[in-house]
């Protein structure tokens, strides 16, 4: 039987029942840029750090483990991940992506992958006919799902049948459901990407990005186009997101659990105009969620009555900070209009719904009682004009 996602997120399977590393608990860290060999031709699996080193194959291994597929590169960001993953393609091929992505994710496709000769279609791939989409040059679908920051849900096994119906590649950014909520190649996928930088790590403490696949096609070009590039991990923050990953599982179901809190205080606000968060019912894709995943995740997204009480929020706003990013065991609220969607043009935002009274909120894990005493306290003072 295959063991549940708490213990694959502290134990690698694989490497049981031996005592390796003098029975080391913690897996170390193997500071070092370059390996000696035994004797001519001969290696001791490790050569050199930009192809491959023992704790950074401890945490591929580990996310593989937790993902499925058939192996993971670890990066030094999410974007690393991304930029490598599109030197799959090459001048001409087109690619279908959703609309509503992370702002990076957008930015390179735009400002860097077009002037290398790719093609993009943005589309809303939850309500737009993707089929109708579809050329010749046509190579693959990119979705997030849900979506950021819009919280969109893509039926990621009705986008693979349409990819591979058409010989196109489904890559699922999966950064915000994480393997413990969702597993896109289990569904269909083809490749997954996750930003590491988030609940992966989950304390803001370091980035790192990854491509999981079960194609050992893909995975022998990523390998080289990997240690031909250099953007792999390092040692220590490999390190850092092995431990991080141990706590993922709990982590994953308190920030849940605050997210469902914060979300039925913020219906019972006057000032909140709309609630994104699949968790709720009303959701238009809660149902697709529900039948994909085993959870709704912890980022919210609302709008407020004006742009002048979202900046107060921010302003306002203590324990809670306001800063970019997500995913990590503080509650952070993002202003998506300046920080992570600032690059994307203006009518494409207020299109997807991110207009200036829109704020991103990634739960974290503390009491909810206290992040909702804090928001509280700030709507009130927003209120009573102080
Ligand atoms: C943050 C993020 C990225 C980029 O990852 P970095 O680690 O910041 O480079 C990609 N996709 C999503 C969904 C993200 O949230």
């Amino acid at each position: 039987m295959s063991r549940g996602i708490n213990t694959k997120c502290i134990h690698l399977e694989e490497t049981e029942g031996k005592v390796d590393n003098y029975g080391a608990i913690s897996y170390p860290i193997y500071q070092t840029a370059t390996y000696a060999h035994p004797g001519v031709g001969q290696s001791t699996g490790y050569d050199y750090n930009r192809v491959s080193n023992p704790t950074r194959d401890q945490l591929e291994k580990t996310v593989v483990s937790l993902e499925g597929g058939s192996d993971a590169l670890a990066f030094s960001s999410g974007m690393a991940a991304i930029t490598l993953l599109m030197e799959l393609f090459k001048p001409g091929d087109h690619i279908i992506a959703d609309s509503d992505l992370y702002g990076g994710s957008i930015r390179l496709f735009k400002e860097i992958n077009e002037k290398n000769g790719l093609k993009f279609s943005s589309i809303d791939c939850h309500k737009e006919k993707i089929e109708d989409y579809i050329t010749e040059n046509t190579k693959a679908l990119y979705i997030e799902t849900p979506t950021n920051p819009m919280m969109n849900v893509t039926d990621i096994r009705a986008a693979a049948k349409i990819a591979h119906d058409h010989g196109l590649l489904l890559i699922v950014d999966n950064t915000f459901m994480t393997p413990v909520f969702q597993n896109p190649l289990t569904l269909g996928a083809d490749i997954v990407v996750h930003s590491g930088t988030k609940y992966l790590g989950g304390h803001n403490d370091t980035l790192a990005g990854f491509l999981v696949t079960d194609r050992d096609d893909i995975i022998e070009r990523l390998r080289f186009l990997y240690k031909t590039t250099g953007s792999c991990l390092a040692p220590f923050d490999s390190w850092l997101i092995l431990r991080g990953i141990k706590t993922l599982g709990i982590r994953m179901k308190q920030a849940e659990a605050n997210a469902k809190a914060i979300a039925e205080w913020l219906k019972t606000r006057s000032s909140v105009r709309k609630i994104v968060y699949p968790g709720l019912p009303e959701h238009p894709g809660h149902e697709i969620q529900k039948a994909q995943a085993r959870g709704f995740g912890a980022m919210l997204t609302i709008e407020l009555e004006s742009k002048e009480y979202a900046l107060s929020v921010l302003e306002k706003i203590r324990m809670i900070k306001y800063a970019e990013s997500l995913g990590g065991v503080e509650t952070l609220i993002t202003y998506p209009t300046t920080q992570t969607h600032a690059d994307v043009p203006e009518e494409i935002r207020i299109k997807n719904g991110i207009t200036d009274s829109v704020l991103r909120i990634s739960v974290g894990i503390e009491d909810a009682e206290d992040l909702i005493a804090e928001l509280t306290k700030v709507f009130d003072e927003i209120e009573s004009g102080k």
